[in-house]
């Protein structure tokens, strides 16, 4: 099955997107201790995919061992290839953190398709909507190819485009084999 990877920092609303996305209330849990997942979580979606959902990077208060443990699941991850479409969510509001550049450099060293979901649309003015997607595209040094949504978990806003990229990717991979 393609394998959809959803990544983004904690208190991203990574969480809260997925839901979005399926149309579910508490599927992905919002977590109490952000930072404590250091496993993956796998989800078999409608038969046809997995949810890949990577732990939430950046977390302040974590260690560096558990650090390094997240960069040595990220190391094993993307060294077997499994990605079909990656999906990485940031905040709309702030120029993307170094933790989010080095998901980033994942994503675009496994030269699989990727998009970037800019969440908390709400938060924003519509007035620095294209300065913030520009300093987001620049930061995580973007290919012309990868798009970035602006999303809202909370209103809802960007679900239809970002289901279209996926079931577009999954598409592709699904009419080669
Ligand atoms: P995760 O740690 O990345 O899974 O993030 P969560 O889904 O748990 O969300 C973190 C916090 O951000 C919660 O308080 C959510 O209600 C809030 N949140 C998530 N998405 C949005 C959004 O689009 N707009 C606003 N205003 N808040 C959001």
């Amino acid at each position: 099955l393609p394998q959809v990877v959803f990544a983004g920092k904690s208190n991203v609303g990574k969480s809260s997107v997925i839901n979005k996305l399926l149309g579910r209330k508490n599927f992905a849990r919002v977590s109490a201790q952000p930072g404590k997942t250091v496993h993956i979580n796998y989800f078999v979606i409608d038969r046809k995919m997995y949810l890949v959902d990577l732990p939430g990077y950046g977390y302040a208060r974590v260690s560096k061992a558990e650090q390094q443990r997240w960069g040595a699941l990220m190391e094993t991850y993307f060294a077997l290839g499994l990605l079909t479409v990656g999906i990485q969510i940031v905040d709309i509001r702030h120029k993307p953190t170094r933790d989010d550049v080095t998901m980033a450099d994942w994503f675009r060293a496994s030269d699989k398709p990727w998009i970037v979901v800019a969440n908390k649309l709400d938060k924003i003015k519509k007035s620095q909507l294209e300065g913030n997607l520009a300093e987001i595209r620049q930061t995580l040094l973007l290919p012309a190819e990868v798009p970035v949504i602006p999303f809202s978990a909370e209103k809802g806003i960007g679900r239809d485009e970002v289901l279209e990229h996926i079931y577009g990717y999954i598409g592709k991979e699904g009419s080669e084999q």
